[in-house]
């Protein structure tokens, strides 16, 4: 069995659905189970909807809505040939329809939208799709059936933040094994899930991907293939360098890092799944489905010059506590995370100069504000009797980084890494490495960012890259 999750472009209008249907009829020999992602822009636009809605722009709220049905009709209209199975669809999605519009009229009504609501709201792009994909690979003689994955991924109720209760949800998914055994392809939900009490929630944005691994794992299939809109992982994204390689190779290890560090094209939490279980992830393009793609393993051939990718992160903060009496006091560091998580901060990246006068971390530019806040909090009383001269926060910082296995023990990365953008003038603020040695990450101006991504990828030969 293998899982081939298709993304948002993948399925984004007619043409891209027929294509996307036809690849999985090639590999249904290997009996594919789907997972899909809503149409592009169609979680953004709910999103939209529901802000709309919260600010009381009724009008607004429904030509977003009305857009999204439209578009999803369409679909129906010109994709589906048989009158029956049309006409079927359409009540289910008319079903999907109702529900989204009561929930929207409850943001509106009560001028309030809490997570859970907002979970709701952006399930409903996955639930659109999913139906009528089903109905088309059966138009295309396939036997398929339309799946809501709040059926299959579960997520723990031990924790207050979203964690998927692998035990439960490897339980419920023998029943998908039993139907893609049968020779039914199983279309599911992207992206959704729900508590064990029932409620919808999501694995994040970009989360369908994390499903196809959760799913991929819990039925040990033999491959996870990403469908997205690009040959395979690059050595950059290729919006910021043109002339970016496909790697051909990459391992479970630079997969999550590059992810983590910014390469969209993976969402950082599918690779652990995948990984534990021994499931190679081959990234494919749907446009040219001929394309080798990448494929990622445990194990990878290396770069001469140890670096493979070049990543940034935009829109982050960089919040630093500074003061001389710092110096010699255990636990400044300890009282900043906790801080931070007591706030539910998540820390992208963290430094202490050895001097202990200084403490850095990297935030994102949402939760930029409250970090700044809450460490002046907690440190009122020294910023107080001077021992803290202050914290501060710098907005408009991008993270970048390098990764590659076979950086681990060779010389002179940082150094040919810092002289090239020194010698373009772009500042360094600040330093980490991963005491894996897999991965060197900088922070920057924003505005240097791509300047910065760019300046690397040429000074480590990857657009040559062939690995
Ligand atoms: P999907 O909708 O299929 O999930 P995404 O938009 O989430 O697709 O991810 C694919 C996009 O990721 C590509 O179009 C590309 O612009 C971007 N991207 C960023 N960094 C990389 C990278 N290192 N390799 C490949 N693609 C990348
Ligand atoms: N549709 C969801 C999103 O836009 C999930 C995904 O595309 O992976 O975030
Ligand atoms: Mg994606």
């Amino acid at each position: 069995m293998i899982v081939a999750k298709f993304g948002g472009t993948s399925v984004g209008a007619i043409a891209e659905i027929d294509r996307a249907a036809r690849i999985v009829q090639s590999m249904h020999n290997e009996k594919p189970l789907v997972v899909l992602s809503a149409m592009a822009r169609v979680t953004d636009g709910l999103l939209n909807a529901g802000e709309a809605a919260l600010a009381g722009k009724a009008r607004e709220r429904d030509d977003i809505l009305w857009e999204i049905r439209g578009r999803h009709d369409q679909v129906i209209l010109e994709l589906l040939k048989n009158r029956a199975t049309a006409e079927s669809v359409r009540q289910v999605l008319g079903a999907v329809w109702e529900e989204m519009q009561k929930v929207f009229t409850g943001v509106s009504l009560l001028r309030e939208m809490s997570t859970r609501s907002r979970d709701l709201i952006s399930s409903f792009g996955e639930r659109l799709i999913t139906p009528i994909f089903a109905a088309y690979l059966g138009e295309l003689g396939l036997r398929a059936q339309d799946v809501d994955a709040r059926q299959f991924i579960i997520t723990s109720e031990e924790s207050e933040f979203m964690l998927v209760d692998f035990d439960e949800t490897r339980k419920r998914c023998q029943k998908l094994v039993k139907v893609a055994k049968s020779g039914v392809v199983p279309v599911i939900t992207g992206f959704i899930c729900s508590t064990p009490e029932g409620v919808t929630t999501t694995l994040g944005r970009g989360g369908s991907d994390y499903s196809a691994s959760i799913i991929g794992s819990c039925i040990q299939a033999s491959e996870i293939q990403i469908w997205t809109d690009v040959n395979g992982v690059m050595t950059a994204d290729p919006r910021i360098v043109p002339e970016a390689s496909v790697l051909e190779r990459v391992s479970y290890k630079e997969a999550a890092e590059m992810s983590y560090f910014g390469a969209k094209v993976l969402h950082p939490k599918t690779i652990m799944p995948a990984a534990d279980e021994k499931i190679p992830i081959r990234i494919k393009n749907s446009f040219a489905p001929d394309a080798p793609g990448t494929l990622i393993t445990a194990e990878t051939p290396v770069h001469l010059h140890g670096v493979k990718t070049v990543t940034s992160i935009t829109a982050l903060m960089m919040v630093s506590v500074e003061g001389r009496g710092m110096i010699g006091v255990p636990g400044v560091a300890g009282r900043v995370f906790t801080t931070t998580a007591q706030h539910k901060i998540s820390v992208l990246m963290f430094s202490q100069g050895s001097s202990e006068q200084h403490i850095s971390l990297v935030v994102s530019r949402n939760d930029g504000d409250d970090t700044v806040k809450a460490l002046r909090r907690e440190f009122s009383s020294e910023i107080e009797r001077r021992r803290i001269d202050r914290v501060l926060g710098v907005s408009d910082i991008a993270i970048i980084a390098l990764v590659g296995e076979g950086m681990k023990g060779l010389p002179g990365v940082a150094a040919r890494a810092f002289g090239i953008l020194g010698d373009a003038g772009v500042n360094i603020l600040m330093i980490a490495q991963g005491s894996s040695e897999l991965n060197l990450s900088f922070v920057v101006k924003q505005k240097d960012a791509p300047r910065a991504v760019q300046l690397l990828h040429h000074a480590f030969e990857l657009d040559a890259l062939r690995v």
